[in-house]
């Protein structure tokens, strides 16, 4: 079984806290115990796990992002959307996390989040528990 979750970005580089919508997957299908892959279907977003409780280091991971890879480097796409895929690499496109008691297992300031580098757009999360 796959459960999508809908994603929308407000902007075009945007980090979205969507643990709460994974836990409720698991919640939903009374999920006790197993694994929890999560993979983002798009070549220019990912999905990553980093601390969710303070905003600034989000702000930093975005920032420090944006100075790798700028938005203008003189790119071979025509698209004009390179650096987004290229962070989309960087960061990957996939998450597995352990299922145990029902719960995601994450530590204590760890969230997951979907990671938009070429917004604001609507976006899909695939979720695939095994167990
Ligand atoms: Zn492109």
């Amino acid at each position: 079984m796959i459960t999508n979750i809908n994603v929308r970005s407000s902007k075009r580089t945007d980090f979205i806290d969507i643990t709460k919508e994974i836990q409720k997957v698991l919640t939903d299908n009374n999920v006790q115990s197993g694994l929890c892959y999560i993979f983002v279907p798009h070549t220019t977003a990912a999905v990553t796990i980093n601390e969710g409780a303070d905003p600034s280091v989000k702000h930093d991971i975005v920032s420090y992002l944006n100075k790798l890879v700028p938005l203008h480097g003189g790119y071979a796409h025509m698209e004009g959307n390179s650096d987004a895929h290229i962070k989309s690499s960087i960061l990957g496109n996939s998450v597995t996390l352990i299922v145990e008691e029902g719960k995601l297992m994450l530590g204590t300031w760890q969230a997951i989040f979907f990671c938009e580098f070429d917004g604001p757009r609507h976006r899909r999360v695939a979720v695939k528990i095994i167990g």
